[in-house]
């Protein structure tokens, strides 16, 4: 499943999505930003922990072996499970006005 243009519908290749700024729709041209709200969900770095506790469990670690291998296994839990959800659920995407709009900071050169 890819994400599509709110505006004309086309599908738009992940490549194409820019996460942090707004980007233009291949299909319209019309400017588009990924929600706020999903941004936080590819942040679940404690749902991935939970997971790599988990997997640690059942593989039958215990201890202090448990506590180092999950810790060790957090961060390919959190690439796996940002990767399945990108999968499993694409970004929503919105009409941005235009790229100035997700800017944060006043730029000093004009
Ligand atoms: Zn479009």
């Amino acid at each position: 499943m890819m994400p599509t243009c709110p505006h004309c519908e086309v599908a738009i290749p992940y490549l194409r999505i820019s996460f942090a700024d707004s980007f233009r729709c291949p299909g319209c041209g019309q400017w588009l930003r990924v929600r706020r709200a999903y941004l936080y969900l590819l942040t679940e770095y404690w749902g991935a922990l939970a997971i790599s506790v988990a997997a640690s469990l059942l593989i039958g670690f215990r201890g202090d072996v448990l506590f180092w291998l999950s810790l060790l296994g957090w961060v390919p839990a959190w690439i796996l499970v940002t990767l399945f959800g990108m999968l499993l659920f694409p970004p929503r995407l919105k009409v941005s006005k235009n790229d100035s709009d997700t800017r944060t900071f006043t730029s000093l050169v004009p």
